[in-house]
């Protein structure tokens, strides 16, 4: 599987609702397959998450994992404002989110279907996912942070949302803009500058 089959928006399965996995889909061959090409798709991109409709596929599964290679560019203290720290990988299938705390975070965040570009979005701090795995075990996680933040994305896609929905509209910026004006500041400062 290339980069590109990582559907981009346009994508009509992008703005779809995905369907649940019936239980009887719970272990089966086709199910596994399905999870072992997302983490693949993930992890070759790389990404920290991606849903089933971002490979064409329209059913609701995610998978999430965030590893410390992919936060290297950001310091003790940008870490400890994101609350973000690695975790081992996450699959959750039909999973349902309930926010825990609504304090509301606000951060460049990006998506892999909509590549090289990136935007201030508002999640809520914590949140609780509930589901099962691959194998129908069951999923129950609450997290607060950037993973809540990574839950939020993947379970809107399912929904056929995109964080360009929910994004700062006016800080919507290309990836290499943003580096080279934008990530290094704090996110106050950005709203000003942006009147955002
Ligand atoms: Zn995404």
């Amino acid at each position: 599987m290339a980069k590109h089959d990582i559907v981009r928006a346009g994508s009509p399965v992008l703005r779809d609702r995905a369907a649940e996995v019936p239980p009887e889909e719970l272990g089966t061959k086709p199910l596994l397959s399905l999870v072992r090409t997302m983490v693949e798709a993930m992890r070759r991109a790389p990404g920290v998450g991606l849903a089933a409709p971002q490979i064409g596929v329209a059913k609701r599964v995610i998978v999430l994992e965030d590893a410390e290679r992919l936060m290297a560019k950001l310091g003790p203290a940008e870490r400890a404002d994101r609350e973000r720290a690695p975790f081992p990988l996450r699959v959750v299938v039909n999973p349902v989110l309930t926010v825990v705390d609504e304090a509301p975070r606000v951060f460049f965040e990006g998506c892999l279907s909509v590549p090289g570009w990136s935007a201030l979005v508002s999640r809520a701090r914590e949140v609780e996912v509930a589901g099962t795995d691959e194998h129908g075990a069951p999923v129950s996680w609450r997290v607060a942070g950037w993973p809540a933040r990574i839950l939020q994305h993947e379970v809107d896609h399912l929904d056929g949302t995109l964080y360009v929905d929910r994004m700062l509209t006016r800080t919507f910026s290309h990836n290499e803009e943003a580096a080279a004006h934008w990530l290094a500041l704090p996110v106050t400062t950005v709203r000003e500058k942006l009147r955002a």
